[in-house]
């Protein structure tokens, strides 16, 4: 099976054809997916969707966009809603100099205090960073125990190299089906260390471009790292679901 290991299929733009997205997914042997939060509320619909449907698991937290709005008692909350069983992962934390739309400096003390919780209940974290390579790893390595995965990965292998000597995983999206600078990276690093994800409704991969994205488009990411790769699909079918289920150790 394949795994969608990060998606926001809480959206407004999935409300009437849910279940049709789903039974698409298993259909293109996309058997389980990961639905992350950007703050509580969208969090909460993560683990509604998670409750209803067996195979999608839910992440709690909030995305440096969002870390502004972050309520003064969001930890504590955080942390009991990450005691469910389907809760998989603390995400979408992390850092984005691009937008800023929250202050870089309250985006970093967010993120530090999440990456602390993490630590503290045992779970991976999903990390989001744009414009923020150094900042996102300093933060990480002072934190030592915290296990993770840098999502849709847009940089380079220098900094590839430096994400996994931290331990942490590196994933793709439909980017590297047209963003050709990220071939190198997918080239060079072990496939051991990649997670595939849609990041569904965004980033649809080449042949969708311009539709919306949906966890079905993820066997589309495992083709051109088959391609890159010169192995076969099954491989890193095989492989990116292993290190998904490595990662996010409570998923069954
Ligand atoms: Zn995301």
């Amino acid at each position: 099976m394949f795994i969608d290991s990060h998606c926001h299929i809480y959206y407004d733009t999935f409300h009437d054809d849910i279940l049709d997205v789903i039974n698409r997914a298993q259909d293109a042997g996309v058997k389980k997916m990961i639905c992350i939060g950007v703050d509580l509320k969208s969090s909460d619909s993560c683990i509604e969707l998670a409750q209803k449907f067996e195979n999608v698991y839910a992440t709690v937290g909030f995305h440096p966009h969002e870390s502004k709005l972050a309520e003064p008692n969001f930890l504590n909350i955080l942390s009991s809603m990450a005691e469910n069983s389907k809760v998989v992962a603390i995400g979408e934390i992390g850092l984005d100099f691009h937008y800023t739309h929250s202050d870089a400096d309250i985006q970093r003390k967010v993120f530090i205090q999440q990456l602390e919780l993490a630590e503290s209940i045992g779970l991976p974290t999903v990390v989001h960073s744009r414009k923020a390579d150094n900042e996102t790893l300093e933060d990480i390595s002072n934190v030592k125990k915290t296990k993770g995965v840098i999502h849709c990965f847009a940089s380079d292998l220098a900094q590839a190299e430096r994400i996994i000597k931290l331990g942490y995983y590196i994933s793709f999206t439909g980017l590297i089906t047209f963003v050709d600078e990220l071939s190198d990276v997918i080239a060079n690093i072990p496939l051991n260390k990649i997670l595939i994800e849609t990041d569904s409704p965004y980033l649809s991969p080449v042949p969708f471009r311009g539709k919306r994205n949906e966890p079905k488009n993820v066997v589309e990411i495992a083709k051109k790292i088959a391609l890159i790769k010169a192995i076969d699909l099954e491989v890193v079918k095989q492989q990116t679901t292993k290190n998904t289920l490595n990662l996010f150790h409570k998923i069954i």
